[in-house]
Protein backbone atom coordinates (compact mmCIF):
# COMPACT_ATOMS: atom_id res chain seq x y z
CA UNK A 1 0.00 0.00 0.00
CA UNK A 2 1.00 3.66 -0.63
CA UNK A 3 -0.35 7.02 1.20
CA UNK A 4 -1.91 9.88 -0.22
CA UNK A 5 0.45 12.70 0.05
CA UNK A 6 -2.24 14.82 0.18
CA UNK A 7 -5.31 13.18 2.39
CA UNK A 8 -2.72 10.56 3.84
CA UNK A 9 -5.32 7.98 2.94
CA UNK A 10 -4.03 4.33 1.71
CA UNK A 11 -4.29 3.60 -1.99
CA UNK A 12 -3.28 0.24 -3.37
CA UNK A 13 -1.06 0.69 -6.03
CA UNK A 14 -2.80 -1.12 -8.71
CA UNK A 15 -6.25 0.75 -7.98
CA UNK A 16 -4.94 4.37 -7.63
CA UNK A 17 -7.22 6.90 -9.28
CA UNK A 18 -4.26 8.72 -9.88
CA UNK A 19 -0.62 8.63 -10.33
CA UNK A 20 2.35 11.31 -10.88
CA UNK A 21 6.07 10.96 -10.72
CA UNK A 22 7.74 14.00 -8.70
CA UNK A 23 11.61 14.35 -8.57
CA UNK A 24 11.84 10.19 -9.92
CA UNK A 25 9.33 8.94 -7.41
CA UNK A 26 5.80 7.74 -8.05
CA UNK A 27 3.12 8.74 -6.03
CA UNK A 28 -0.16 7.28 -6.02
CA UNK A 29 -3.89 9.30 -5.04
CA UNK A 30 -7.44 8.67 -4.01
CA UNK A 31 -9.03 10.52 -6.52
CA UNK A 32 -7.58 13.09 -9.50
CA UNK A 33 -8.45 16.28 -7.11
CA UNK A 34 -5.60 14.77 -4.54
CA UNK A 35 -2.88 14.67 -7.53
CA UNK A 36 -4.29 18.21 -8.82
CA UNK A 37 -3.59 19.48 -5.38
CA UNK A 38 -0.31 17.64 -5.09
CA UNK A 39 1.12 19.14 -8.50
CA UNK A 40 -0.27 22.20 -7.38
CA UNK A 41 1.96 22.48 -4.24
CA UNK A 42 3.93 19.36 -4.11
CA UNK A 43 6.24 20.76 -1.48
CA UNK A 44 3.50 21.30 1.35
CA UNK A 45 2.31 18.02 1.24
CA UNK A 46 6.02 15.96 1.50
CA UNK A 47 7.11 16.91 4.90
CA UNK A 48 8.50 20.13 4.51
CA UNK A 49 5.85 22.26 6.94
CA UNK A 50 5.26 18.89 8.73
ZN1 LIG B 1 -6.59 11.52 -1.43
Amino acid sequence: MAIDPVCKMQVEETRAAATTIYQGKTYYFCAPGCKRAFEKEPEKYLGKSG
